[in-house]
This record gives structure tokens, sequence and C-alpha cells, in this order.
């Protein structure tokens, strides 16, 4: 007999923090098929998934919906329920249809309405699809798989890489999990082991830092038949949600002992090591006196409001005190502002104008005033260097300003790499000093040839990350099956 395993994907990072928030048109919307066509050669979740499960013996793949957003602020309360409806109308037809489903998430998303937007759709979910359904979900290693998402789901595979390029990886593993269950009658078991700690850092880089350790440990479990699925998440600590944590979760095979074992093994190096898991920050006056007496080039990390985390993109306050202090050099500059594109396009190549640029979507950041020629104007399209998807940054224009070079877009988009320079015609080993609006890069595209990278404190009194002190002893509980809370 042929089985059906449907699959179907709700994913959006959100800063709590953005003012702005997020609105249904935000997401790409994907139904049925188109959902295979747009992830097909991609390194997604939904393909690494698909190939796993259309490789499982008799086993038809079916879509239902998929919802993907780029990192913003909060959703709108219409926007949610409009999303949440559509999500659930389109699994409807599938129930008493299917022997198992797999849901592409990235466990940080929030609305006005729902802080726990992903538990709400797995309790609707398992609601119409019965109880007896294997359903596994992945989820981005900045997500937070909550008491709610566990109480209705059997497993869940999280990256094992930061920064992130496992995504088709951590679908197959989602995936294998359903195939487990469905072909062999695997009984998984979850244990989750919370952790009262925030870290950030290049400790987290897990090629390099020292959390590596812990998800390379849970990685290398996969390979014991025992374990259905192991990762560790350490929550977005923008995402300000009530279950934000770190944590580990284990799902084994029916083997309750072995999954706390291994939680306990993962938690422990990890607290241990939680005051080497800081950001290393540097003042904003400090860097960029710093940074005008060196030779460059310079790279200055404005982690703050990277569009990757879900803030506004339209901080301009490197660029404020560089003005303020008539820094020298030259200065590649990315920044979101809808308005000054606007007045760039009407003058066209070659225009010169007076701009406001940036606090055009914070508030909190006060316009500079700059009078600047326009070199280009693109429709913003570009594709990232590693990782999968296209970018809509609507119209975009570079914009020359005596040695700044803005490169001004119309909408938050991931600029998490030189990508979004090379597609306006620039290259930033031209420049001295570089503005990077994402907290880590892969060490090629900008680290390996800069003379230092100066990761910029928190420029809008947003956070203070580091790890917390113990609020509460680690304490894990064990769901689905038989549920303890200890
Ligand atoms: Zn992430």
């Amino acid at each position: 007999m042929v089985k059906r395993i449907s699959i179907a994907g709700c994913a959006q990072e959100v800063s709590t923090f953005n003012p702005v928030l997020s609105t249904y048109e935000n997401f790409s919307i994907a139904r049925g098929d188109e959902i295979f066509e747009r992830s097909k050669g991609k390194n997604s979740e939904i393909d690494g998934a698909v190939n796993v499960l259309r490789g499982g013996g008799d086993i038809e793949v079916v879509a239902s919906y998929m919802a993907g957003a780029t990192s913003a602020g909060p959703l709108d309360r219409d926007s949610w329920d409009r999303i949440a409806g559509e999500f659930l109308d389109a699994l409807k037809p599938f129930a008493g249809q299917i022997q198992g489903a797999y849901f592409a998430m990235r466990g940080s998303m929030s609305a006005e309405n729902e802080t726990d937007p992903e538990g709400y759709l797995l309790e609707k979910s398992r609601e119409i699809l019965g109880s007896d359904i294997p359903i596994t979900i992945s989820q981005d290693i900045h997500g937070v798989v909550t008491a709610k998402m566990l109480k209705h789901i059997d497993g869940v595979a999280v990256y094992h890489t930061y920064p992130h390029v496992d995504f088709a990886d951590t679908g197959a593993r989602a995936a294998h999990q359903l195939l487990r269950m469905i072909n062999d009658g695997a009984r998984p078991v979850t244990v989750r082991l919370p952790i009262p700690a925030l870290v950030r850092g290049k400790q987290l880089i897990t090629e390099t830092g020292l959390f590596g350790n812990q998800v390379r440990y849970l990685r290398e479990l996969h390979g014991d038949p025992r374990v259905l699925n192991a990762g560790f998440q350490i929550g977005n600590p923008f995402t300000d949600v009530p279950e934000l944590c770190s944590q580990v979760i284990v799902v084994t095979d029916n083997d309750e002992k072995f999954a706390r074992e291994i939680a306990l093994k993962a938690a422990s190096e990890f607290w241990d090591n939680r005051y080497e898991m800081h950001a290393e920050l540097i003042g904003l006056e400090e860097a960029v006196a710093k940074a005008s007496k060196m030779k460059g080039p310079i790279e200055f990390t404005d982690a703050a409001d990277a569009p990757s985390s879900g803030a506004s993109g339209d901080s301009n306050a490197i660029v404020a005190e560089m003005i303020r202090t008539g820094y020298r050099h030259t200065v590649l500059a990315p920044i979101v502002d809808a308005s000054a594109v606007v007045r760039a396009v009407e003058k066209g190549i070659g225009g010169k104008i007076t701009v406001k640029l940036g606090g055009s979507l914070d508030r909190r950041f006060t316009p500079v005033e700059v009078k600047a020629t326009v070199v280009s104007i693109s429709d913003g399209i570009f594709a990232l260097e590693i990782w999968p998807g296209t970018e809509h940054a609507g119209p975009t224009a570079v914009l020359e300003s005596g040695n700044y070079t803005f490169v001004v877009f119309s909408r938050s988009v991931n600029l998490v790499d030189r990508a979004p320079f090379f597609a306006n015609g620039l290259d930033p080993k031209d420049f001295h000093s570089i503005i990077v609006k994402s907290p880590f890069c892969e060490p090629e595209f900008f680290d390996d040839w800069c003379e230092i990278n100066l990761n910029v404190e928190d420029l809008s009194e947003l956070s203070a990350l580091g790890s917390f002190g113990a609020q509460t002893s680690p304490s894990d509980i064990r769901f689905r099956s038989q549920q303890i809370n200890i």
C-alpha cells in the first residue's frame, strides 16, 4: 500500500524589538505542488525531506501550504490570523488521507496576538490529523521548541550549523525519523533540557567555537540507531517570547534513559562554557576612532541592525558617528530607506539629490542628511552566496556622497554576505571600511581579507547579550508518549 506523507511549512524569525510589524505581504506563499517546484534543487529543509521520503519505499509525498518570510518585526494580528487560517485550511483535505506529516518551521515566530505561533499551528494540525499520525518538524538553531509544540509532535530536527548551511540535511533528518516510525515502528521519546542562558558571539560558530563541540557530539549520535534526532538550540535573543532559552532536544527510539544522558552531557558542557560565550563588542565611538587610524580594510559588524536577525536594517548609527568625527576613509554602507530610493529613481543615474538616510522605519535613529550622486539603480533582486533563495530588496540605488557609498534598499532583506554589494556593481574590497549588517559571515566574505572585524556594541539599547546567571536549575521534561515534569 502506498503511504502518503504531507509536508507544509511556516517560518519566520522575528525580532520583537523591531517596532515595525511584519504583514502578510512579507510572506512568500506557495501551495500544493508549487512547494516542490520552488524548493527543488535548493539547499532547503523541504527539498531535503522530500528526497529522503521519496527514497523511503512506497511513499507518496503531498504538499499543502508553505509561508516563509525574511526575518523582521512581529507579525500583525490580522496577518497572523490569515496565515494560520490558510495553513490549517490547506491541511484539512489531508485528514484521514495520510500516514505522516512533516512541517518545516524555524521556531522563532511571534505575532501581536500569539507568542507561540508554531505551537498553535501544531496544536490545531494535531486536531485535524488525529493523534495516531507521526508528525516531525525541523527548527533553526535559533528557534525554541516550546512545550506546546512538543506536546503535539513526535520529533524535531535542528540545524547543526551556525552560520547555517545544513538546511536540506535538517529536513532530511526530520524525514528519516518519520520513516523510522512508519516503516520500522520506532517509538519516539523526546527529552527537552532547557538551560537558563542566552549566548552570542564567535564561540557559537559551530565550525570553530566552543559550542561546536556540543553540536558535533549530538550530530555524531545520529549514527546510533537508538537516536532519532538530537540538536541544540540557543534561541534568538531578539525573539523575546515566554519560553526563550537555550536547550537540548534529544529524541530516541523508546530509550528515555539514554536521551536524558545525552541531553545532560551536552547541556552540562554548554553550561560550563557559558561565560566564554559572550559577544566581544566594541563601543561605537571607540570603534570609529580606532578604525580612522588603521590602514584597513576594516569590517564594521552592525549586528544590532541585522535584518537576518529581524532588525529593520535602517540604522545609520555607525555612519552618523563617522560623519560626526570627520572620518576620511572610503566607506561602503548598506541601508534600508525606501523614500531615498524613490528620490534617486526620480532623478535618475547621474542625478544629484539631497536625502535623509536612516531611521525611516525605526524612529529611534535620527536621519542623516547627505548630498549624493545617483550612481546606479537596480531591481534589488539577488541570490545570496551560500544561503538558498532569492532576496527581493525592491528598487535599490547606489548613492555616492564624498567618501561614502551607500547601497540603499527599499526593503529589509538578508544582508549576510557580499551579494547585496556585488549585485549593485560594487566590490567591498575597493573600500577601506565596510559596514556589514549580519552578526557573522563566512570568513572568506570579509574576515579573511579585512585587517580587523569591529563588532560594534548594540546601538539602540536593544540588548546586552551574554549569559544570564543561573535563575533555575536545568530541568528536563519528557513529552508526548508520557509527560513528566521534573
Ligand atoms: Zn538561525
